[in-house]
């Protein structure tokens, strides 16, 4: 008989947990050894292996919430996706990727994959059509990145992955900004799902980690390069993380609710230019977001008007810390323009659609109406202050 699948918050608090037998303790209980006596000649426990008691406990947790197969938990985001990425290329292969990635993703491929022999095209926007021109017969894996960092676009995950799966190449996301309570790409056919931890699983800015799920059979490869390249995480940080990932379900979703207010507050506000988030009906993929999301997710972007000036506004926030990471309880904003784009030329930014008013905006778990205050006596403060400026 097939058992039923557990819903979202009952994974996120109880698959995968181990018994304390000893003490009967309400949660599991954390083994720090890097040394295991043989059980027999095929387990040979290491945590760079993979295989700790809570490394195994934990990936049970995250392959379940992804609806695949089997998961594995790395040091970092990086490290997932570099072992991910090169468990399946190798030199002379092909890989197509978005160009719309996640910087450190970006920076990856264009520093390290010539000295590798590895070909890559980044294709603009996400029509399905220009990925399927790039293919080449060398072409080994695609990877994509929905919603899109930092203007939230939205790519149809099934149709990347139908053409994929027809041309025998390897499917990846880059699921991080949705968090696994917002989006399963597996269920459209993708074949290798990867998470920057450090995000919505960990939660609380306090975590680094990574984390990659798939088939047993996608798993093996990834595995024999992940033990070579040794990109583990350390047993406490996953027991932490274990922790952190009870609350994901309402935390990300205390943070979807946050965010669709915000946006559409945002939206309507005189000083507010545009707003970039998938759960506004005037968003240009808001019916794909329907389609492939169970919620709309916790980050979005908004454009101050010109004569709001970006860093005085990041520095008028009282409440709202501007900080270069995201997904954290709390809320949390940064300017493209001066941080992850800031290396790019103005019109490269001006083409990517990254304007200098852009902020973009991680939504936390508080209280709406604070976070809607804190914008407001901001925006007023940077006018004040251009008056005054003005009128010396
Ligand atoms: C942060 C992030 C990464 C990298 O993860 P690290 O844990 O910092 O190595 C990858 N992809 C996305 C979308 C991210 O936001």
């Amino acid at each position: 008989m097939k058992t039923k699948k557990k819903g979202l918050n009952t994974i996120c608090t109880h698959v995968g947990e181990l018994e304390d037998s000893l003490f009967k303790g309400a949660v599991s209980p954390l083994y720090m050894s890097t040394s295991y006596a043989f059980e027999d000649v095929d387990i040979k426990r290491y945590p760079r292996y993979f295989n700790t008691p809570n490394q195994m406990a934990l990936s049970q947790k995250i392959a379940a919430l992804e609806h695949a197969e089997e998961a594995m938990i790395f040091g970092s985001g990086m490290a997932a996706i570099s072992t991910a990425l090169l468990a399946f290329l190798q030199a002379g292969d092909h890989v197509v990727l978005q160009r719309m990635l996640y910087g450190g993703t970006y920076h990856l491929i264009t520093e390290q994959f010539e000295k590798f022999g590895i070909e890559y095209t980044f294709i603009d926007g996400s029509d399905p059509d220009s990925f399927k021109k790039a293919i080449r017969p060398t072409t080994r894996v695609v990877y994509i990145e929905t919603p899109s960092n930092p203007l939230l676009t939205i790519t149809d995950i099934k149709a990347f992955a139908d053409i994929a799966r027809a041309n025998n190449i390897v499917s990846m996301i880059d699921n991080t900004f949705a968090s696994p309570v917002n989006q399963n790409p597996v269920d459209f056919g993708i074949d290798v799902v990867i998470h920057s931890a450090t995000k919505y699983m960990g939660g609380h800015s306090d975590i680094l980690a990574g984390a990659v799920a798939c088939s047993a059979v996608h798993m093996e490869r990834i595995f024999n390069l992940a033990k070579n390249l040794g990109g583990s995480l350390s047993d406490y940080t996953v027991w932490l993380l274990e922790r952190s990932i009870k609350t994901m379900g309402i935390r990300v979703k205390a943070q979807n609710e946050n965010a669709q207010q915000m946006a559409e507050w945002l939206n309507r506000h005189p000083h507010i230019s545009k707003v970039y988030y998938p759960g506004l009906k005037d968003h240009p993929d808001h019916d794909i977001a329907a389609k492939q999301m169970h919620g709309f997710g916790g980050m979005m972007s908004f454009e101050l008007h010109e004569e709001i000036d970006a860093s005085l506004f990041q520095k008028s926030l009282k409440l709202i810390k501007s900080s270069m990471s995201l997904a954290g309880v709390e809320s949390t904003v940064l300017s493209p323009s001066q941080t992850s784009h800031a290396l790019l030329s103005p019109e490269e930014r001006e083409k990517q659609g990254i304007r200098d008013g852009l902020i973009r905006f991680s939504v936390g778990i508080e209280e709406v109406q604070d976070l809607m205050d804190d914008i407001e006596q901001a925006i007023l403060a940077v006018r004040k202050k251009g008056v005054t400026a003005h009128s010396h």
